[in-house]
């Protein structure tokens, strides 16, 4: 169907096709570079309401897209989309420490609900993004290193799948799927709520050191030395940023390209100090703020960009992060190269990251050491630009299979390829139970 559809699902929230006013705000992404052009958009209000649009898509025989934040809009939805924003409610049982978070709830909401207790989620560089999202996808945070990815602790799963129905799925009740959601991301049906176990942290030792971007070569090196030695109650990365000229940034970093490294320490000022000390003499710094902050100040370690942005992404997994790898990398984005990329990342994995989770899951990467990442500007007139240069950071040795929340816009050929090929096969076996004639096509599709 490519015209209006002439009925509408009956929800409680708002419904707009193409021509009404409210369309275009509804469907709108952070990431700009994605416009969406569903036939309707349906602003769910309950897990009812997703029900409904879902019903009402498959009598249409439309596909079906979900979206909370746009953080992670990689491509124009087309069909139904269900825009989960006003989903956000988030509790929390300190007693047994754990949360529940419904479908549109970003990190800030269930960190503000956890803090309190002194405890945290295990959310990622950006509180902004949304909780539910990130979590399906694997979900690498600053807290990572310690206590894993965010789906491995996910205890259940409230999700509509292709059918219109509304299931529970957890370790005993209906495993595969529980499985196959935490790691395959929105393959699967539509989450409309999410419960989790929240980690007992009330602050971390934390913050970034920004050098200027002449010195990348002698960062990087020793960041290479250095993060290979730390404990892992110390998440790291370190990336090449061309920060824009705005007046959100500090006035030394307006316009100016930096390095840029990060740091979460779940442990003391002082023991933090002494860890941090080569990192802080392996080049002048521009500013570098790292100190014990409570928890609610995470986004102090990434400072992510807020507003909405036009990105294009990729990134690859490395098993080692060598002296060749980084002299490639600052080959190809490093000082004196013009590039339209504004983020080049060195992520480090490792430690909980690579501990199966008490109940497993699809997650894939465990065993590699390190992510690298890629944001280029999505904007057309760069797009060859853009591939081009990114081609060219990722040109490393690399360790096979990838990460699906920095995979960005890839086919599902590339997005299959980031899990082992049993894994792969057990998430095609249950798309293939769950989700016969792809319905959840939208996002990043492991079927085409
Ligand atoms: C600034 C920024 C920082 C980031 N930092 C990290 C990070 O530190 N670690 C990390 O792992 N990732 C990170 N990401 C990637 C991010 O986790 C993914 O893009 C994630 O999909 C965003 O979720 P969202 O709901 O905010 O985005 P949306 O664009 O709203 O959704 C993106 C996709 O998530 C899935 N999804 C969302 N809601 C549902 C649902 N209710 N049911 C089923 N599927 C759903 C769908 O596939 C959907 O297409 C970052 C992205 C950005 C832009």
């Amino acid at each position: 169907m490519t015209t209006a559809p002439t009925s509408l699902p009956a929800v409680a929230g708002p419904v707009y096709t193409k021509q009404d006013e409210g369309y275009a705000a509804e469907i709108a992404a952070w990431n700009v570079a994605t416009v969406h052009e569903p036939l309707a958009v349906v602003g769910a209000t309950c897990p009812q309401d997703v029900v409904e649009a879902v019903r009402w898509a498959g009598a249409l025989g439309l596909p079906v897209a979900v979206q909370a934040t746009g953080h992670g809009a990689v491509r124009p939805a087309r069909g139904v989309l269900v825009n989960t924003s006003r989903m956000n409610e988030v509790s929390v049982d300190p007693v047994a420490r754990t949360a529940r978070a419904a479908a549109g709830a970003r990190s800030a909401d269930v960190i503000a609900a956890a803090a309190p207790h002194g405890l945290a989620p295990l959310n990622g560089s950006s509180s902004r993004v949304g909780f539910v999202g990130y979590t399906l996808g694997g979900g690498v945070g600053p807290l990572g290193r310690r206590y894993g990815f965010a789906a491995d602790l996910v205890r259940s799963v409230e999700i509509v799948t292709a059918d219109g129905v509304l299931r529970t799925v957890d370790a005993d009740r209906e495993p595969d799927l529980f499985w196959a959601v935490r790691g395959g991301k929105g393959n699967f049906g539509i989450v409309t709520a999410l419960e989790f176990d929240l980690v007992e942290v009330g602050s971390f030792f934390g913050g970034g050191i920004y050098y200027p971007i002449e010195h990348a070569g002698a960062v990087l090196h020793a960041y290479r030395e250095w993060s290979a030695g730390l404990p892992e109650e110390m998440s790291t990365s370190v990336a090449l940023l061309r920060l824009p000229d705005l007046p959100a940034l500090p006035p030394p970093l307006r316009g100016a390209n930096v390095v840029h490294l990060r740091v979460c320490f779940l442990g003391g000022a002082e023991e933090g100090d002494a860890l941090l000390a080569p990192m802080r003499s392996a080049a002048p710094a521009i500013i570098g703020e790292v100190l014990t902050l409570p928890y609610p100040a995470i986004d102090a370690v990434h400072r992510d960009p807020v507003d909405p942005m036009p990105t294009r992404e990729r990134g690859v997994l490395l098993g080692a992060l060598t002296a060749e790898t980084v002299d490639r990398v600052l080959a190809a984005a490093g000082p004196g190269v013009d590039v339209p990329l504004p983020v080049v990342e060195l992520r480090q994995l490792g430690g909980a990251f690579d501990r199966p989770p008490a109940v497993p899951n699809a997650v894939s990467g465990r065993g590699a050491a390190y992510s690298l990442f890629v944001i280029g500007l999505g904007v057309p007139e760069l797009r060859e630009a853009v591939d081009a240069a990114t081609e060219r950071v990722l040109a490393v040795d690399r360790f096979p299979g990838g990460l699906i929340n920095f995979s960005g816009g890839a086919g599902p050929e590339a997005i299959r390829a980031n899990w082992p090929p049993a894994d792969r096969d057990r998430l095609l076996g249950v798309k293939r139970s769950y989700d016969p004639a792809n319905v959840f096509s939208g996002g990043q599709p492991l079927v085409g």
